[in-house]
């Protein structure tokens, strides 16, 4: 569980996120959405620790950052427990997908490389990608990239991933692809956060849909409730609906 308490953020002296205040269950796929510029990768980022912030908390279970708060080692037990996947996924690129995989429970959680071996193995076919163990970053293609990014985050086994737009680099049968993978994690009670520009994506993936518009959550609800019948006139005229 990820909660997030009057979460404040400003850049430059600008407000960029003005009091956030949400929770993101286990089980849960939450689709974050709205204008660009309205702050949503800002927040992913503070959720697990990659960004600051001026006031307000985010709380991992027993794990909590503070506003300028001491960050050392809550932020570590925050990143172990929220895995991030990028945007353009930064695979090690001289590693193989395998070695991908295996990097971080050997180098930071210690694990026996034979250990983390058959983990990796087993990672990349939860992913669909045992055929592939061995080829390099620029031997698979991106979707198969992505794949290796999302299975290099799960073998730190983390109760939480966000994802930045993970559609954004995706035709539109690999999105089809990663529906269904995220949503297989997500019946593994991994607790998911997604921004995303795709309202198909988010509609058929989420089970609740947050839209951020100028650093605020103006609109929450499941995704079928929000793009149909938004409440918020921000939210129509981010969808298009006021032509
Ligand atoms: P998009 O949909 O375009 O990705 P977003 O909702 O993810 O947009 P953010 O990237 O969170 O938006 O940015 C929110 C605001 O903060 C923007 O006005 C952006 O210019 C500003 N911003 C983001 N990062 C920085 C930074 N490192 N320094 C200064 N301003 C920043
Ligand atoms: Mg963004």
């Amino acid at each position: 569980m990820i909660e997030v308490k009057e979460l404040s953020k400003r850049f430059e002296g600008r407000v960029v996120l003005d009091g956030i205040s949400a929770a993101f269950g286990p089980g849960e796929v939450v689709a974050l959405v709205g204008p660009s510029g309205g702050g949503k990768s800002t927040l992913l980022r503070c959720l697990n620790g990659l960004e600051s912030f001026d006031a307000g908390t985010v709380r991992v279970g027993g794990d909590v950052l503070e506003a300028g708060g001491a960050r050392g080692e809550q932020v570590w037990n925050i990143r172990r427990r929220v895995g991030f996947v990028f945007q353009q996924w930064h695979l090690f690129a001289h590693r193989t997908a395998l070695g991908n995989v295996m990097e971080a429970p050997v180098y930071v959680k210690g694990l026996g490389r034979d250990e983390a071996r058959e983990r990796g193995r087993a990672l990349l076919a939860k992913v669909g990608l045992s055929h592939r163990q061995d080829a390099y970053p620029s031997e698979l293609s991106g979707g198969e990239q992505q794949r290796v990014a999302i299975a290099r985050a799960l073998a730190m086994e983390p109760e939480a991933l966000l994802l930045d737009e993970p559609t954004s680099a995706l035709d539109p049968e690999r999105v089809g692809e990663l529906v269904d993978l995220l949503s297989r994690l997500r019946a593994d009670g991994l607790t998911l956060v997604v921004v995303t520009h795709e309202m198909r994506f988010a509609r058929e993936l989420a089970s609740r849909m947050l839209v951020l518009h100028g650093g605020r959550i103006i609109e929450e609800g499941p995704p079928a409730r929000v793009l149909d019948s938004p409440h918020h006139e921000r939210t129509r005229a981010f969808l298009g609906l006021d032509r």
